[in-house]
């Protein structure tokens, strides 16, 4: 249990009236106070006895490393129980803020190329780990312009999520609007139908990373449980429903999925696939290596994106290579985390 509901629960206890959680909300949330004994809203007595009941600050998670690359600060938290998740800031020109949080720590779905499938402590993160990522920079004054759920786990395996999306949400706490928010899965069918319904508004990106079932079972074993056969129809009706934009997102790896023939099987797999194409958006993404690419992955070569880039268009599909930032700080999902799980006894 994080700080702040155990600080809901002593309350309780201590039989203080409900309006004092909800100044001590507005004192962290609005106010951006960390610590109990500057919460000038309460009385010198209740502030002391939450200090000596939680310590000096309403955080839970302790930043344990930083490392910082250009435009990307990637942050390794501990949790209460010792375990260890990561969060990315993306700073850009202009003063933009984007954030990359984590849903879980580990991941059970395994694919191949990623990090965080391989390490061994699997759980999921409770709302309020979720978002304490974020409050970690709201209390340091950062502004919050975007959050993706592209860290750590697979935000739909996750059963908190929906309960994340609403404190992110809440006008009396974060308060953000669903549009800056991007949820990213490899798409876990019965979740993502529940976000269509609940958080329509919501960004939605579909990790596809094959152009065929065949290849997409070998990189991604997900494709056994939910299929992209069963997902592309999903994401039609998710845009049915919420008129907004999908992402596709398709790692490029060199020598595996980044050839002439895949981009043109991508393109044929989407035309045929998806209607209403031009609210689909294709993100590729150059493969960032990790400590376990083990030789079998690598990055492609700058001719083949803008080859593939260059097929997809010719075909009427919308998409763009994203460049890396902090492919030195091991920014993509899970790697720093992993390599520190590596290096413990
Ligand atoms: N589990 C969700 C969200 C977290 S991963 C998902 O897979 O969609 C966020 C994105 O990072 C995914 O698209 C994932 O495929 C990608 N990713 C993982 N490892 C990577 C690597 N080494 N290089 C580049 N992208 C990577
Ligand atoms: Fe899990 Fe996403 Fe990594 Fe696959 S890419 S192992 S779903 S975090």
């Amino acid at each position: 249990m994080t700080k702040l509901e155990r600080c809901k629960e002593l309350l309780g206890c201590w039989e203080q009236p409900d309006y004092r959680y909800r100044q001590i909300l507005h004192a962290v949330f609005q106010n951006r106070v960390s610590r109990f004994q500057d919460m000038t809203v309460l009385s010198g007595e209740l502030r002391e006895k939450l200090r000596r009941e939680l310590g000096e600050t309403v955080l839970t998670l302790r930043p344990v490393r930083e490392s910082r690359s250009g435009q990307a600060d990637k942050l390794l938290f501990e949790l209460e129980d010792g375990s260890r998740i990561e969060t990315v800031r993306l700073h850009y020109q202009k003063g933009w803020e984007s954030f990359c949080i984590s849903s879980q720590c580990g991941c059970a779905f395994g694919c191949k190329f990623c990090a965080t499938g391989t390490m061994k402590k699997l759980r999921n993160l409770t709302a309020w780990e979720i978002i304490e990522q974020l409050l970690y920079f709201h209390l340091q004054g950062r502004r919050l312009d975007s959050v993706s759920f592209m860290g750590m786990g697979e935000p739909l395996a996750n059963p908190h999520i929906l309960q994340a999306l609403s404190l992110l949400t809440d006008p009396a706490l974060f308060g953000l609007s669903q549009r800056r928010i991007t949820v990213s899965t490899v798409g876990v069918a019965p979740g993502l139908k529940r976000l269509t319904a609940e958080f329509p508004q919501v960004n939605l990106a579909y990790s596809l990373h094959a152009p065929t079932p065949e290849l997409r079972k070998k990189l991604m074993p997900v494709e056994k449980r939910w299929s992209m056969e069963q997902v592309l129809p999903l994401l039609n009706t998710h845009i049915l429903r919420t008129h907004r934009r999908v992402f596709l997102a398709y790692i490029l790896l060199r020598q595996i999925n980044d050839s002439p023939a895949h981009a043109k099987k991508l393109a044929q797999l989407l035309r045929r696939n998806l209607r209403a194409l031009p609210l689909y958006h294709v993100d590729l993404i150059p493969y960032n290596e990790t400590a376990h690419s083990g030789g079998i992955f690598a990055p492609p070569e700058q001719e083949r994106i803008q080859e593939f880039l260059r097929i997809l268009r010719q075909a009427g599909i919308r998409c763009s290579a994203r460049t890396q930032f902090g492919s030195d700080i091991s920014a993509a999902c899970g790697q720093l985390c992993a390599e520190e799980a590596h290096n413990d006894p």
